[in-house]
């Protein structure tokens, strides 16, 4: 765990957040700032800056991700109508957050392409 860094603080349970989902690999919560009616960001446990840190010795804990955004989509009914999962790396992107987290989009029309 890295000490500052947020969203390991919340993966520990140190700093409170709406639990969507959690197991020994993800915590996924709700996003403070929803963009949709369902906005979940899933963290690994273990901290990883980023997805451009991220390579194969990362498989198991990207398929954990993506298993609870699967998850998550069907909880709330969106694994027909569809829902987006994003990933942001860097400024350009807008990453806010140095810790690997993936968002998932649900309950409305998300267009393309995006911001
Ligand atoms: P990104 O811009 O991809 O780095 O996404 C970071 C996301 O974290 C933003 O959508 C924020 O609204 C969200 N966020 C920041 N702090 C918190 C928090 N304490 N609890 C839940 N979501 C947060
Ligand atoms: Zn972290």
């Amino acid at each position: 765990m890295a000490e500052s860094c947020l969203f390991c603080r919340i993966a520990s349970g140190e700093i409170p957040a709406r639990i969507a989902f959690q197991d020994e690999t993800v915590v996924a919560f709700h996003d403070l700032n929803p963009q949709a009616p369902t906005h979940v960001l899933i963290v690994p446990r273990q901290h990883v800056a980023s997805v451009d840190a991220m390579g194969p010795e990362h498989g198991q804990l990207l398929g954990a991700m993506v298993g609870a955004a699967r998850r998550i989509a069907r909880e709330v009914g969106a694994h027909e109508s569809g829902y987006r999962l994003v990933v942001n790396h860097g400024p350009a992107a807008g990453q806010s957050v140095g810790h690997v987290h993936m968002h998932v989009l649900a309950g409305r029309k998300l267009d393309w392409p995006p911001g």
